[in-house]
């Protein structure tokens, strides 16, 4: 079989070489890092390494970051209403997040779900400000999920504006950075953002790993999700995951180090398949495409589907309308390809994306909707590969329409 060209990399990323010596050396250390003998010293260090470089990534101090499984646990960890700062130590009543929120910010923690509340966001797929300061007004101590970067359009979220709202009402704002971090600069302090939360897999690190980071030390957490030993500064108990852990360093460390010449390469290849795509199937839809054409038009339910917004440099999530997600996808396989169908969903089964309904876009047009997801090693050749396959595609597409029509 001629070579695969791996392009969901929201999905997953491949292990980063760095990643990978980092993990196999910390096989090679026998000792639990809560031991004090040497062999349980040697593998504290290395957690310890990993925490000051995950903290570097992001602009924080190295005791502010408390591992975890998962993107998914660390915003699980986030989201609860026992959250404290110093100044601050009543429960906060009330979840807001983005109606494009990961499923892992979408279950609401331990918020209840009368506790919760979704915020709208635009045809673009940016978050209504004016709704989320309409919102949390009357709300004392509000507790706000957005994300940094969706995880299917790859829109860029206005953090910063967000986070003056929640901080002019005295609340706390909590970013899932999973699929921005590396892509975009992402520094707790630039952004506002109190409470950040990583996955490693995401950043080219093994998958199970993951970091929820404090940006002040008056942050308390006096809820752990995970009871029991007091690893963590009892933040997350259980023996941590010393290789996992080691590699999510080393991969934080070399995307810290590498993320102009990354977001540049993976930003020409983008555009280059954009415009590839525009070239085949001059009806394509891309969502939140920066060329300043409002593709809704005639496609959408009385909505466009985004002007040209910020987005991440590595994804495009598109459609054509009488295509089906699922077929795309298989066909794209076949052809070599890996591409998803909107959010990659763990059961395997293609849900209809909740981001493009948030968007206001219409059902037919969410039913055909198909993610690529570039990485520091996608080529030439692969954006090349996915054009032909798209060119095959487009074509049957329209042989078949054209059959129905006769
Ligand atoms: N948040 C976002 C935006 C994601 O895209 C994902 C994974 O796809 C997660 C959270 C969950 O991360 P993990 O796979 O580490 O649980």
């Amino acid at each position: 079989m001629s070579q695969r060209s791996y392009l969901d990399w929201n999905a997953t990323a491949p292990m980063r070489e760095e990643a990978k010596s980092a993990f196999a050396g910390a096989l090679a250390v026998a000792g639990n890092p809560s031991s004090v003998h040497a062999e349980g010293r040697a593998a504290r260090r290395l957690v310890e390494t990993a925490r000051e470089q995950v903290a570097a990534l992001v602009g924080a101090q190295p005791g502010d970051v408390v591992f975890t499984s998962s993107g998914t646990e660390a915003n699980m960890l986030a989201l609860t209403p026992a959250i404290q700062t110093a100044g601050e130590r009543q429960p906060r009543s009330r979840l807001f997040l983005s109606a494009i929120e990961h499923a892992s910010v979408r279950a609401g923690g331990r918020f209840a779900p009368e506790a919760t509340e979704e915020l709208p966001v635009g045809p673009d797929g940016r978050l209504d400000l004016g709704a989320l300061a309409a919102a949390i007004a009357k709300t004392p101590r509000p507790l706000v999920s957005l994300m940094l970067a969706n995880n299917e359009t790859g829109v860029v979220q206005p953090v910063v504006e967000a986070a003056a709202i929640v901080h002019a009402a005295g609340g706390l704002l909590h970013v899932d950075a999973v699929q921005a971090v590396g892509r975009i600069a992402c520094d707790m302090g630039a952004l506002g953002a109190d409470l950040l939360t990583l996955s490693a897999h995401k950043i080219g690190a093994a998958k199970g790993a993951g970091g929820l980071i404090r940006a002040r030390e008056d942050i308390h957490f006096p809820e752990p999700l995970i009871r029991g030993g007091g690893q963590e500064r009892g933040r997350r108990a259980g023996t941590e995951n010393v290789a996992g852990i080691a590699a999510f360093g080393a991969a934080a460390a070399a995307a810290r180090s590498s993320r102009h010449a990354e977001a540049a390469h993976m930003a020409a290849l983008r555009d280059r398949l954009e415009a590839g795509l525009q070239t085949i199937s001059p009806r394509v839809v891309i969502f939140g495409n920066a060329h300043g054409v409002d593709h809704g038009a005639g496609h959408g339910a009385g909505h466009g589907v985004g002007r040209g917004v910020e987005r991440l440099p590595n994804t495009t999530l598109f459609a054509l309308e009488g295509m089906k997600a699922e077929t795309a996808v298989i066909s794209f396989d076949l052809e070599g390809v890996a591409v998803s169908s909107g959010a990659a969903c763990s059961s395997g089964k293609v849900q209809p994306s909740h981001v493009l309904a948030a968007m206001g876009v219409s059902v037919p047009l969410r039913r055909g909707a198909v993610r690529v997801s570039l990485g520091w090693s996608t080529t030439l050749a692969d954006i090349e590969k996915f054009l032909g396959a798209w060119r095959k595609l487009v074509s049957a597409l329209s042989k078949e329409q054209r059959g129905i029509a006769a």
